[in-house]
């Protein structure tokens, strides 16, 4: 994939979730054909029993989690770097649960992301029809509101997705808190997540878009590259595409170990 240095694939999903199919091995080794230098995995996490519980795993399946990938480490060693991590939701008044998590296991990476507003699953497409009964601009700073808090929390590495309403088409109109938030997310020495999900949505562009690619780069955020893989054929989905559009901006692609952000 050019001069860019070995790749990682940090943003990728297993059964564990309900939602995503293929073992932890399979997704390793389509990394490995896809001749990348590793992967982290990062489910959803758990959380309170009442937050959005068919979409992830259960507090008592976390200790399997980290088996399975654990196993898969151990398989893949010497060929391929297999990490361990999360995909965290941030929703108020969850932190306490999410620290709890956090703490269990020793993690390489946590993705903090909102997938919630208040009650509404907004990237959910059951619940596309909900995008028409609110004002957009409002919506858009109810969101990146939820993205400052979960940069302000201090638990988590980077903000996942981090443009995830415009999913099915619904863009931004002002763009304004969009970047209020990314000031926040330099300001806390945060990374984004540059999830290529967005290219197989109906919006068919990367989460974050390029200008706001160009505006995160112009303040010293890195990126984490994810290809939000929910089957092994994802992986490192369109990563070609992903660099040149962080280094068409002179941005700067990291990963983490141990939380330790590297490169
Ligand atoms: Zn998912
Ligand atoms: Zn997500």
């Amino acid at each position: 994939m050019g001069m860019t240095g070995p790749l990682f694939d940090s943003h990728m999903h297993t059964p564990l979730c309900g939602h995503a199919t293929g073992l932890p091995r399979e997704y390793a080794q389509a990394a490995l054909d896809a001749g990348l230098a590793g992967i982290c995995f990062t489910d959803h996490m758990p959380m309170p029993a009442w937050y959005d519980a068919p979409w992830r795993m259960r507090r008592d399946q976390l200790a399997q989690y980290v088996q399975d990938v654990q196993e898969a480490q151990a398989e893949f060693a010497g060929r391929l770097d297999v990490r361990l991590g999360l995909e965290a939701d941030f929703h108020p008044g969850t932190e306490r649960f999410v620290e709890e998590v956090l703490g269990a296991h020793p993690w390489d990476y946590v993705i903090g992301s909102v997938h919630y507003i208040g009650a509404w699953g907004f990237d959910n497409p059951e619940f596309i029809a909900e995008y028409d009964s609110r004002d957009l601009a409002g919506l858009y700073r109810d969101y990146y509101a939820l993205a400052e808090g979960a940069a302000k929390s201090g638990l988590f590495d980077s903000i996942g997705h981090l443009d995830l309403p415009k999913k099915f088409g619904h863009r931004d109109p002002d763009g304004y808190a969009a970047l209020h938030a990314l000031d926040v997310i330099a300001e806390r020495g945060l990374a984004l997540d540059f999830n290529t999900a967005g290219w197989r949505k109906p919006v068919a562009e990367a989460y974050p878009a390029p200008d706001l690619t160009r505006q995160a780069a112009e303040r010293g955020i890195p990126f984490v590259l994810g290809s939000d893989a929910h089957k092994p054929g994802e992986v490192g989905h369109r990563f070609t595409d992903a660099i040149k559009q962080i280094h068409d901006v002179g941005g700067r692609i990291v990963t983490y170990q141990g939380r330790v952000r590297h490169g």
